[in-house]
């Protein structure tokens, strides 16, 4: 007999939700996350939902715990491998053991979508980021230009005109592409944006604060 009907391998919110329904229909699943539960809806300080404004944070072990009273099975274990057989999977973990398993649902997150401007790759961790709640510290009382102006970009501008000495916006367009609240200054999250987008061309710019 196999030791899971199915493995989930990442624990953020796609992953926990996989494994929340396969759990809720009655599968026998496993999930492996190798850094912390909730991927990077950890770091998201607010999302706007219809039901109101939640921490990400609050989401993610929310959405854990949920998974767990259906059944879920949850382990701290990093994923080195898939192996297929015919109508088997094996998944490897880092400590040589692993799990077999009839369907594997791999949600291990993306990668963050560079800008492809020059000088981007050489500055990468030495001015240019993409985690301002893992390395917006160390721009405390400089001034930052944030790129964008979806959910995620105003809120990391918010977020960083809590400790930078200026936050600019530069965006494509001069309409913000965030959800109401953020756009309005109005979400949980203290902070306004300070006069009309100045538009150059094909892009513009705005001031965010936090008071
Ligand atoms: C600062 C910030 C703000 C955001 N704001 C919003 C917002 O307002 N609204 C919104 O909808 N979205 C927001 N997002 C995006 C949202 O967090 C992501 O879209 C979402 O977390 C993606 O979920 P995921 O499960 O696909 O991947 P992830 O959350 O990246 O989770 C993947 C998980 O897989 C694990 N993993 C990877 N490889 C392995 C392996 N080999 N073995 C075991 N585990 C592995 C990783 O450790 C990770 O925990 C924001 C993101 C950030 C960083």
């Amino acid at each position: 007999m196999l030791d899971y009907d199915a493995v989930v391998i990442g624990g953020g919110p796609a992953g926990l939700t996989a494994g929340l329904h396969l759990s809720r229909a009655g599968h026998r699943a496993l999930l492996l996350e190798r850094e912390v539960f909730g991927g990077a809806l950890k770091h998201v300080e607010l999302l706007e939902r219809d039901a109101g404004a939640i921490s990400g944070a609050r989401l993610a072990s929310d959405l854990a715990e949920e998974a767990a009273r259906c059944g879920l099975r949850l382990r701290e274990a990093a994923v080195t491998g898939v192996e297929a057989f015919s109508s088997t999977r094996w998944v490897a973990l880092e400590d040589g053991r692993g799990f077999s398993t009839a369907v594997v649902i791999v949600a291990s997150g993306s990668r963050p979508r560079r800008l492809g401007i020059p000088g981007e790759d050489r500055l990468v961790g030495r001015g240019v980021i993409d985690c301002v709640p893992c390395d917006g510290g160390f721009f405390a009382g400089r001034r930052v230009a944030v790129c964008g102006s979806d959910d995620h970009a105003l809120a990391d501008a918010l977020h960083l005109a809590g400790l930078a000495a200026g936050v600019t916006v530069l965006a494509r367009s001069p309409e913000l592409r965030a959800g109401p609240a953020l756009r309005s200054g109005r979400s949980p999250i203290p902070g306004s944006w300070s006069g009309a987008a100045r538009t150059s061309g094909r892009s513009s710019d705005r001031t965010a604060s936090r008071g």
